[in-house]
């Protein structure tokens, strides 16, 4: 544990260097709309949600705009990030939940969060993180992939992994360390092409596939 302790210092501080601003690529200005651009990401780039999100949060101000909206019309704003009819319906029941129990201000805590309609543990310790700055680990896709090449976590079960990463790093770490391991899989260490041959961690990352990666 103490060896993989200091592992994860390791991988914290290289990753820290190549990201050290660790910010969500997303654009917003209250947890609303950091909801609505989150629940948007999935399957989609942040730049096209971005785009997308422009026009929306002037259109859509207030969880109730968002419960009220005639069916179709949400669909239609939100349709070139794929998904659309899905992200539609989990943005309107979260809206609803959110406008009826909650007085239309998205709720700081991962029971509540994940207790509204279409958000998982990945989007409320997204919420949590970045817009109540409350210490998490959000594990998605990258990080899943990523923490297994280093050899931080020996499962593929995401709640498994952050109680892992969650152990292995100071607790006002742990954020910023998903932000920037989800930046460094998405550019470095990537599914189909990990660029291990420029990668700062190739000496000490355990990957049996890094040596033919890096050609
Ligand atoms: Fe990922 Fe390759 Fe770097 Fe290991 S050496 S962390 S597999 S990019």
């Amino acid at each position: 544990m103490k060896d993989k302790k200091r592992w994860a210092a390791r991988v914290a501080g290289e990753i820290h260097k190549l990201y050290p601003k660790a910010d969500v690529s997303l654009d917003y200005s209250s947890p609303l709309e950091l909801l609505v651009a989150t629940i948007l990401s999935a399957q989609c780039t942040d730049a096209r949600v971005n785009q997308v999100t422009k026009t929306l949060f002037k259109k859509y101000r207030s969880a109730d705009d968002y419960a009220a909206s005639p069916p179709g019309r949400l669909e239609e704003d939100i349709r070139s990030t794929g998904f659309y009819q899905n992200k539609a319906r989990a943005i309107r029941q979260s809206a609803a939940e959110i406008a009826g129990k909650h007085q239309g201000r998205v709720p700081g805590t991962m029971e509540e969060l994940t207790a509204l309609p279409g958000v998982g543990r990945k989007t409320a310790n997204v919420i949590l993180g970045q817009a109540f700055g409350a210490p998490g680990v959000v594990v998605d896709t990258h990080v899943i992939r990523v923490s297994a090449r280093l050899g931080l976590t020996a499962s593929r079960n995401p709640e498994k992994i952050e109680q892992d990463l969650m152990a292995l790093l100071p607790e006002n770490q742990w954020s910023e360390f998903s932000t920037r391991m989800i930046l460094f899989g998405r550019n470095v260490c990537k599914a189909r092409a990990p660029q291990c041959g420029r990668c700062p961690l190739y000496d000490g990352c355990p990957w049996e596939g890094k040596e033919a990666a890096a050609g």
